[in-house]
């Protein structure tokens, strides 16, 4: 099966309502093109220089999702045209996002990533951390960022028990937030981004509603291959 095939497949196993995140970090601009033929608009990319050559050169209606840890030196690149930012993982880097957001004058959309993995290589908000600068109403006074839900991944394991229980407790922090912060992120938090190849359908059953899905669509990834 080519890409769009296997596109094509995976949307239909998902519910409507989950939007199928397609990641094409170290693949070539055909691959994104030939699900772009098919309909597709949401690319997902954690590298800020291979998401900006990408963007330079394909249709100017994609939506770019950046996915992976941010470093605030490189914000200023994609903040122009980036659709959705699933990292934000600390006080500090909203701050450098809004920042930057204002310059552009721009209100972008970001979700709070949470740390529920048990593997120290995982980033993310510590939970009580994020609950203790909503409790303090820091996150208000950042009026480029509209804080649209939160992201996670789960621990990198067969267990899909632990998989289960962790993506559960990224939905909790969701509702959370939802029921007792609904003053400070509003009508638009509304989206839960879980699930990659390996543990997709366990997060949809755990309430995703956008999956990031890379190596079943796109083969298995390449990183010696000059982009
Ligand atoms: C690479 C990546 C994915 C996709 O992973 P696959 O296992 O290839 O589907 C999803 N989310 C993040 C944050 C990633 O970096």
């Amino acid at each position: 099966m080519n890409c769009a095939e296997k596109y094509t497949e995976i949307r239909q196993q998902l519910p409507e309502n989950v939007t199928l995140l397609a990641v094409s970090k170290t693949k070539p601009v055909e691959d994104i093109m030939s699900l772009y033929n098919i309909g597709c608009r949401d690319f997902g990319e954690n590298k800020v220089q291979e998401m900006t050559q990408k963007y330079s050169e394909l249709p100017k209606d994609i939506r770019w999702h950046q996915i992976g840890h941010l470093q605030t030196n490189k914000i200023k690149y994609i903040i122009p045209f980036v659709y959705m930012i699933h990292s934000i993982d600390s006080l500090k880097l909203a701050v450098e996002v809004n920042k930057q957001a204002a310059k552009h004058n721009r209100v972008v959309d970001c979700l709070f990533e949470l740390k529920v993995a048990n593997e120290e290589t995982k980033s993310g908000f510590d939970i009580e951390e994020l609950k203790q600068l909503l409790s303090e109403g820091i996150l208000n006074e950042l009026t480029n960022i509209r804080f649209c839900g939160v992201m996670g991944m789960a621990t990198n394991t067969n267990d899909a028990s632990e998989i289960r229980k962790e993506f559960l407790s990224v939905k909790s922090v969701f509702d959370y937030i939802k029921e007792n912060y609904a003053g400070e992120v509003g009508e638009c938090f509304t989206q839960i981004s879980m699930g990659m190849s390996g543990d997709y359908q366990i997060a949809v059953e755990c309430g995703s509603t956008i999956v990031r899905i890379g190596s079943t669509i796109f083969g298995e990834r390449d990183y010696s291959r000059p982009l």
